[in-house]
């Protein structure tokens, strides 16, 4: 039954189910298809010894696969001291909704390494994640074909190379052994622009929204991204791009970062590259010259601003603090980062929540075009990338003949120059993010049960999953 606000908060993985049964009640999802669409298919849990400096350590990982009405199930592994078999369960769930939001046709997984990096060295960490490797591909939980993790919080390219490695001693007659995992260096099977693509997508995202005038309105501002004042929570891998690209490329403002010792707050705006400097030579935003410190990062959450972006951690608003957050919107490019009930009094209250499912499926979706790069084991751009300049300078020299001028030399560069992999990239995340945005809107302006874009965004989501159990069948 769902929770009121006056309940205990409910947990993340709840969350996400009370969430969902919104979205099916606005629709009338029957019983079954509801049960089917919300369970988690499986859930594995193990436990494994990695010597570590003369000790024997136990350590405690799981995968769960939502759903598998498409194949393979994909999510990413994080590694963190407070994981555990619900927020695992909850992320999953979540994946199969956003996969299904752009576009992507793969099921939902996610998985957690019980961990705490920073106690360990880089030789400690590539052979604990080998050993989990080993846990999961024998138990049939990693492989090109069935189950493919990407990175998340406290992983990124590197423990993905290994995993990848670990896969490929174990299956070496597997053609696509790469595809085992997205997220992976370049030169190792990767793809140009993974490590940005989920901040790049909550840019492309905020650009679609203020692409029209009457759902920025609604969310009390006008104008386009320039000049909005942005507060942005967690500067890792998403946060930093996302914070990077709004204030560089589209003239926003970050006014406040929090980080998890702190906020630094500067009203004309923070350099966000100089803070990611910052922040790598002393592993702390305390003294960065630019902005005022302040200790309680918490309660920057509630700093008047035009954008909040939650980007690093779920339950971050709450039914606590919901009732004083002055921000007109929120993107959330963290997971969960609004509570069930925060969510209500959000809702109630008129602001804005661009939801998470839709708002960081940027990694899903380049790690999608990562895999097809494996499977088709050829770069994006390789066969065309030389025609299409052909084609361009046939194109100028046509036009010089017919009207006898000179192409002007800005136009000659653009129209010769075939599209990179890094250009096809950014060229179908932006699609994808614009073509889910306008799905969801028409949603919440055609549908009178639907109220909240959070709501339009499941309603996109369990329309084509429950398409595919009602054309495929359940067995
Ligand atoms: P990350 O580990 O690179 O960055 C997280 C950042 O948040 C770090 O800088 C960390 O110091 C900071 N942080 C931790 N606790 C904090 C706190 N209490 N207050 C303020 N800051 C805190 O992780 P990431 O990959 O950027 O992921 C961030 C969020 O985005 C997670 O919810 C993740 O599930 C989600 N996400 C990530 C991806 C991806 O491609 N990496 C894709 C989709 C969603």
């Amino acid at each position: 039954m769902a929770s009121t606000q006056t309940d205990r908060e409910p947990t993340f993985r709840e969350s996400v189910d009370l969430m969902v049964d919104r979205a099916m009640a606005a629709m009338g999802v029957d019983k079954g298809t509801a049960t089917a669409i919300k369970s988690c298919n499986a859930v594995l849990k193990v436990q494994f010894p990695v010597k570590i400096r003369g000790k024997t350590e136990i350590f405690t990982g799981w995968r769960a696969v939502h759903s598998t009405h498409r194949l393979p199930a994909k999510g990413g592994i994080r590694y963190a001291p407070y994981a555990d078999q619900d927020e695992v369960e909850a992320l999953a769930a979540l994946m199969t909704y956003k996969c299904a939001i752009v576009d992507v046709p793969f099921g939902g997984s996610k998985g957690a390494l019980l961990i705490d990096p920073s106690r360990y060295d880089r030789d400690e960490m590539e052979m604990i994640t080998r050993r989990f490797t080993l846990e999961l591909t024998r138990k049939g939980f990693l492989s090109p074909a069935t189950n493919v993790p990407a990175p998340d919080v406290g992983t990124g390219q590197r423990e993905m190379a290994w995993m990848a490695d670990t896969y490929k001693h174990l299956h070496p007659e597997d053609i696509n052994y790469i595809a085992c995992v997205t997220g992976k260096p370049v030169h190792h099977g990767g793809i140009q622009g993974r490590v940005e693509a989920t901040g790049r997508g909550v840019q492309y995202a905020l650009r679609e929204f203020f692409r029209h005038g009457e759902d920025v309105k609604a969310a009390n501002m006008s104008g386009g991204l320039e000049g909005k004042r942005i507060v942005i929570q967690g500067l890792g891998n998403v946060g930093y791009h996302a914070a990077k690209f709004l204030s560089e490329e589209d003239g926003a403002r970050i006014i406040a970062v929090i980080e998890r010792d702190g906020a630094v707050l500067n009203d004309k705006g923070i350099q966000v590259e100089e803070l990611h400097q910052h922040m790598r030579e002393h592993r702390t935003i305390r003294n960065f010259p630019g902005a005022a410190f302040v200790e309680d990062g918490h309660k920057v959450l509630e700093q008047e601003c035009d954008i909040l972006i939650p980007a690093a951690l779920e339950g971050q608003i709450s039914q606590e603090n919901a009732p004083r957050i002055k921000a007109k919107m929120i993107a959330e490019a963290a997971n969960g980062p609004v509570t069930y009930g925060a969510d209500g009094i959000l809702n109630k209250r008129g602001v804005v929540i661009l939801p998470d499912a839709y708002v960081n499926a940027g990694g899903v979706t380049v790690s999608y075009f990562e895999w097809i790069r494996n499977i088709s084991h050829i770069r994006l751009g390789r066969m065309q990338r030389r025609h299409d300049e052909l084609r361009g300078r046939q194109m100028a020299a046509m036009v010089e003949e017919t009207t006898g001028s000179r192409v002007p030399d800005h136009f000659r560069e653009s129209i010769t120059r075939g599209a990179n992999e890094l250009d096809l990239v950014r060229s179908g995340l932006d699609d994808t993010m614009r073509l889910a945005y306008q799905e969801i809107r028409r949603i919440l302006r055609e549908e009178d049960a639907v109220c909240d874009l959070r709501t339009a965004t499941y309603v996109a989501a369990i329309r084509k999953i429950a398409r595919s159990y009602l054309d495929i069948g359940i067995y």
